[in-house]
């Protein structure tokens, strides 16, 4: 092994996974002009507090992931694990609340969490993200969502779900959060000894965790929507209500909290629904975000937004990609020999094949008998065409059907024709 290696769970991007970021960039670019964000960069790194505040202090992320560190001058700051925050320290600091509203900013960077490293799970990864500030309105939640919708869809995704989901605000989240304590309570036993601490800290978190008995304990805990105020369960109608008139096919989920504790109202994921989709997780998530900026110091400002991890969504259109070489790959008849002969007597008849349009593969190179009727399987041949030593003296073939093992001997001459009237 190496010994220099690059740090667990961060990798290196090469110029085909380069390539690929720069195409989402640009789908993103295009989306973004439509519909009127502007590009932000931020550092990557900023002060700790912001994270520690903003993020929330009971999370996984700043409890956790966060690569703090101090400077040579005694700063405290944090390697980014999310870019709201920092969009929303900026929106700030450039006085960006005198402008018209809604103030809308996009961005693409790396992000940094000191995570577990699993499938669709890194320490460096890149967040592709549009955040809008200023306005209450749930047609912005919509927009949001309708914009990480668009942007998968366009990147080949058919089988999306976006879950969705209010949880309240500061006039409901209370009365929401004490039954959900009291449910836990009873249950205590039951709960992780990370979730028994979380419960301590904010029962909502809870409903975050992955762990088993966790899961079967959540099932029957109270739920947010029976306890959203009159004011949060209005912006969620109307929210739902746009979904369907935009024909965003999305599902109610109350048990999605997500893993940020600044989330008001609107909290939504987008997961593909396939295996492979459910192995790296959602690849997008985000929601509104009302108290955020003036948590951050900056003017009382609603907002909403949300990320996508850039990652996640390579990998799934690799898998694609992959299954659909699969599929190209596929072949009428594969062609195998085995000897000398039989290998001359292939040659020509695979040039046959070529002239007649007969879709072909073969193994020419190979020796083995077995290894050219795995090929075969591999490709997806219908029929796989042999010539072992006996038929190449008779100057015959043996044509194989794949899918039953099923053998007929032709003359070579007469293949052609007989193909032709199967295929
Ligand atoms: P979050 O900031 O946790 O709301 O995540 C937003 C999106 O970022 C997720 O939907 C993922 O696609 C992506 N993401 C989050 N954490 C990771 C990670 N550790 N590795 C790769 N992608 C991630």
């Amino acid at each position: 092994m190496l010994k220099y290696q690059t740090p667990t769970g961060m990798h290196d991007l090469f110029q085909k996974d380069l390539e690929q970021v720069a195409k989402i960039e640009q789908l993103a670019k295009k989306m973004a002009d439509f519909y009127g964000f502007e590009k932000i960069e931020t550092p990557i790194l900023e002060f700790s507090e912001i994270f520690e505040k903003g993020t929330g202090g009971s999370t996984d992320i700043v409890e956790k992931e966060m690569y703090s560190l101090k400077t040579k001058g005694g700063d405290l700051l944090t390697l980014r694990p999310e870019i709201t925050p920092g969009v929303v320290r900026a929106y700030s600091q450039a006085g960006m609340q005198n402008l018209p509203k809604p103030v809308r900013l996009w961005y693409l960077g790396p992000c940094f969490r000191h995570e577990r490293p699993q499938a669709g799970r890194y320490r460096q990864f890149n967040q592709l993200g549009f955040e809008s500030l200023g306005t209450p309105h749930p047609i912005i939640d919509t927009i949001t969502i309708l914009i990480f919708y668009n942007l998968l869809k366009s990147l080949g995704f058919k089988k999306l779900i976006v879950e969705v989901s209010c949880i309240g605000d500061g006039q409901c989240r209370g009365a929401f959060k004490k039954a959900l304590t009291n449910y836990f309570r009873s249950k205590v036993s039951s709960l992780c000894a990370d979730c028994r601490n979380r419960l301590k800290r904010n029962p909502l978190r809870v409903l975050d965790c992955k762990e088993e008995k966790c899961c079967v304990v959540k099932k029957n805990a109270p739920q947010v929507l029976d306890y959203l105020c009159k004011d949060c369960s209005d912006h969620f109608k109307s929210l739902l209500e746009f979904l369907e008139e935009l024909e965003i096919p999305y599902s109610i989920n109350p048990y999605l909290v997500r893993g940020l504790d600044y989330y008001t109202r609107t909290v939504f994921e987008i997961i593909e629904d396939t295996e492979e989709g459910k192995v790296q997780g959602s690849l997008a998530g985000g929601g509104r975000y009302d108290g955020l900026v003036k948590l951050l110091g900056g003017k009382d400002t609603p907002a909403c937004g949300g990320a996508m991890g850039v990652e996640r969504v390579i990998n799934l259109i690799k898998a694609k990609n992959k299954q659909a070489e699969k599929e190209k790959q596929t072949c009428e008849v594969y062609l195998t020999q085995v000897g000398e002969l039989a290998k001359k007597k292939a040659l020509k008849l695979f040039e046959q094949l070529r002239q007649a349009n007969i879709k072909a593969g073969e193994g020419l190179h190979k020796e083995s008998l077995s290894a050219q009727l795995g090929a075969a399987d591999a490709m997806k041949a219908k029929y796989s065409l042999i010539i072992g030593q006996k038929e190449a003296l008779s100057n015959q073939v043996i044509i194989r059907e794949m899918k039953n093992g099923r053998q007929k001997v032709v003359d070579i001459d007469k293949v052609i024709k007989e193909l032709k009237n199967k295929i």
